[in-house]
């Protein structure tokens, strides 16, 4: 098994994973032959125009996801992750697609939640901060925002997710983007794993690597659409491959 090597100090490493790498924690992928856009409808349940149309609907995929998020423990690949980042502190960063919020409980710290938090929520309409939410809305009456009351339509309270369609923070896109640039060049590593490769912004951060000159790497249980810009793949499991690729000892 392959070993990357991140001895020099000025060596900086960039992961960036998705629903894959929660997939060993009993986390249901998306595009899988058992995964959720087989069962679901992108357009009713993951944009903002089917949350308005039938949030009773947007509410009970969400709270079931919840209830699977809070059920899951993290994986060896989200715990491997964890430790290389306690060996190269600033020189790490993690960007995650993923919203169920596990890498953080593995002890991930400088993580960037690219599509946002399932266990938050925040307002349809005003600009109150996500909060923290793990609450499940199976039944009517559906929550309204008590911040934006004085409204003549007050906003609903909906998972502070990125949906289709919707934008990125900026900030997020800008701390990625410096991350990257700040390495010497020949010293960045990029690395991708569980993830089909076909949701932008992050299925391009592998061009903006190489553009960079970073080595660039891949962690799948599949080849994924954008297979082609990695210099050196891994076929098999993020929680069989990452201990031994970060040279760590599962715990
Ligand atoms: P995806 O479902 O499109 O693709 C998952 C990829 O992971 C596939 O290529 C599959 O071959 C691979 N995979 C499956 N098990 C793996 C494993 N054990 N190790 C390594 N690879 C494995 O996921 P995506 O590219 O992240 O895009 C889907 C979108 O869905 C994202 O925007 C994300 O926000 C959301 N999502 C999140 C979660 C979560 O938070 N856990 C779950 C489902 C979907």
């Amino acid at each position: 098994m392959q070993t990357l090597d991140l001895s020099d100090p000025q060596t900086r490493l960039i992961v960036l994973t998705g629903a894959g790498t929660s997939a060993e924690s009993g986390i249901p992928t998306y595009r899988a032959m058992n995964g959720l856009w087989r069962t679901h409808s992108i357009q009713e349940v993951a944009t903002a125009y089917g949350f308005l149309n039938d949030p009773a609907l947007g509410w009970r995929f969400y709270s079931e996801r919840r209830v699977d998020a809070l059920a899951a423990s993290p994986n060896a690949g989200h715990v491997a992750l964890a430790d290389i980042e306690e060996r190269l502190g600033d020189r790490f960063l993690l960007v995650t697609q993923n919203i169920d919020g596990l890498h953080q409980r593995a002890g991930s710290r400088r993580v960037i939640e690219l599509h946002g938090n399932l266990l938050h929520s925040r307002c349809t309409v005003c600009d109150r901060p996500p909060f923290a939410d793990d609450r499940l809305y199976q039944e009517l009456p559906l929550p309204l925002c008590e911040v934006c009351t004085d409204r003549a339509a007050p906003g609903m309270i909906r998972p502070a997710v990125v949906w289709f369609g919707e934008a990125i923070q900026g900030a997020d896109m800008a701390r990625v983007e410096k991350f990257m640039e700040s390495a010497p060049r020949g010293h960045l590593v990029f690395l991708a794993a569980g993830t089909s490769g076909v949701v932008t912004p992050a299925s391009a951060f592998v061009e903006d690597a190489k553009r960079l000159a970073a080595a660039t790497w891949l962690v799948n249980l599949e080849p994924p659409e954008n297979v082609g810009y990695f210099q050196n793949v891994l076929l098999g499991a993020s929680g069989a491959i990452f201990p031994a690729l970060f040279g760590v000892t599962p715990g």
